[in-house]
């Protein structure tokens, strides 16, 4: 008897990986996916059954709009049945937002989605690009010994390390080590061999309903990051602005705020106005913690709701699914505080 070979699809999106130097203006721009292929010939060494999807425009990922991901989500629940696992590629400058949002829209996922790309473009030299590809087609078609995925969440492969999408940060321009998780462990890294991090690895439920997925997305969100010499003006536009639904609070350390005068005021009356707002901090690794220090309490008596270690990126992501899901904001609330897809240390 003759098992079935494993299947995996790439979904080309854009990005540097891809990318080729325009010869008029020698700025980077995206290339067809058999460049890709014809500069990473070891593919074919993997007994595997490696099908594409081209994105048309290739796009470089800063051009990003929700609708690549409606557009990536949708393409994945119609494939979803074919394959063992799927590789986006994807340009580094929103991967963090792109592999959060694909994250929730994908519910019960029970394979591998692994979104990778590079630095540098595959055909230089030192391209970072080759590793990331091979890596990411590996982990994507891994198995346990009881045929289950080993990974079967959204994830970002980028360096040798696995991470889970929805805690990831694009964190250096330059370096190979583009990415990182401060708040989360690596799902996995590899050396000589790929080594899994089962324990911080999530799972569906068994006899979950299955993938269900969210295309709709309400994208009525501002984020107001903090800082010395904020203007009531301008805090009030993002706060109070009638076409905003919700208000991500990028705020100093463990969640804190100015505690005294038009700020904390200014919050009780966009929530008074229905604003959802919640509290993430600015920094890269830790917790918000508003029973902390006056500063924090402050915006939790004034109705903000705790963010807790999520990531700016994720959590504008989940607000664009959630908010979608639950028209009334106590709804919202609800979902917000609870750990949807391993988001959240919670
Ligand atoms: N600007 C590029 C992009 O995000 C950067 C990269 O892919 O590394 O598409």
């Amino acid at each position: 008897m003759t098992s079935r070979k494993a299947s995996i699809l790439l979904i080309y999106t854009g990005g540097t990986i891809g990318m080729k130097q325009d010869p008029v203006d020698g700025t980077l721009k995206p290339f067809d996916f058999e460049h890709i292929l014809s500069e990473v010939p070891e593919l074919h060494k993997f007994a595997l059954k490696i099908d594409s999807y081209t994105f048309d425009p290739l796009i470089d990922s800063s051009d990003v709009q929700p609708g690549l991901w409606q557009e990536i989500a949708g393409l994945i629940g119609r494939k979803y049945d074919r394959y063992d696992g799927f590789v986006v590629l994807h340009g580094t400058d929103t991967m963090a937002y792109s592999a959060s949002a694909v994250s929730f829209m994908l519910e019960n996922l029970e394979k591998p989605v692994v979104f990778t790309g590079s630095q540098l473009p595959i055909g230089a030299l030192r391209t970072d690009g080759r590793e990331n590809l091979i890596s990411a087609v590996e982990i994507a078609s891994a198995k346990d010994a009881d045929g289950r995925p080993m990974v079967p969440e959204v994830c970002i492969f980028f360096d040798y390390t696995l991470l889970r999408g929805c805690r990831s940060t694009k964190v250096s321009s330059e370096n190979f080590s583009a990415f990182s998780s401060p708040n989360c462990p690596p799902l996995a890294e590899a050396g000589i061999s790929i080594r899994y991090n089962g324990g911080v690895i999530r799972r569906p439920a068994p006899g979950n309903a299955g993938l269900i997925v969210h295309k709709e997305l309400d994208t009525r969100v501002s984020i107001l990051k903090l800082h010395p010499g904020l203007t009531p003006e301008v805090a009030r536009y993002f706060l109070l602005s009638p076409e905003i639904r919700a208000v991500i609070l990028e705020t100093y350390g463990s969640g804190n705020a100015p505690g005294t005068g038009w700020f904390p005021a200014l919050v009780r009356e966009a929530d008074r106005a229905g604003k959802l707002i919640v509290n993430v901090t600015q920094c890269l690794s830790g917790s918000v913690d508003m029973d902390l220090y006056s500063t924090g309490k402050v915006l939790k008596e004034a109705g903000v709701v705790s963010g807790y270690d999520s990531t700016t990126e994720a959590m504008l992501a989940k607000l664009f699914y959630i908010l979608a899901l639950a028209s009334r904001k106590e709804d919202a609330r609800k979902l917000l505080e609870e750990n949807l897809r391993g988001e959240i240390s919670k």
